[in-house]
């Protein structure tokens, strides 16, 4: 179960930060999460909620963005998304095509009660 470590590694994260801003409580947390990473949502908030017991960021919300796949055919010129890994085009089937992203795991933003 990787999401304890990601949780563990956001909470480390997250801490210095919100104390450097003097926040007496962390309330939400926006992260940005590869689809490629795997990570279930509901276990990271749950290890998260864990981790955190005890700390300012005790009881706050994780809200997990997805960051997809960005497909590039250079057959067709489609350019999309996807979930998951993609080998063939999806518009014109076309093998060899382009595969970027999908594997972000970021803060993007938090709140904090000052
Ligand atoms: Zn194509």
């Amino acid at each position: 179960m990787h999401e304890l470590g990601i949780a563990e590694e956001l909470l480390r994260a997250i801490l210095p930060q919100a104390e450097r801003h003097g926040a007496k409580k962390v309330t939400r947390v926006t992260l940005r999460v590869g689809v490629l990473r795997a990570v279930v949502g509901e276990n990271l908030s749950f290890l998260f909620g864990h981790v955190a017991r005890g700390t300012i960021a005790e009881g706050a919300v994780l809200a997990i963005e997805a960051d997809p796949v960005a497909v590039c055919c250079p057959a067709c010129g489609l350019r999309t998304e996807a979930d998951a890994i993609v080998l063939d085009c999806p518009g014109c089937g076309a093998g060899g095509i382009g595969l970027s992203g999908g594997d972000d795991l970021q803060i993007v933003d938090f709140d904090i009660d000052e």
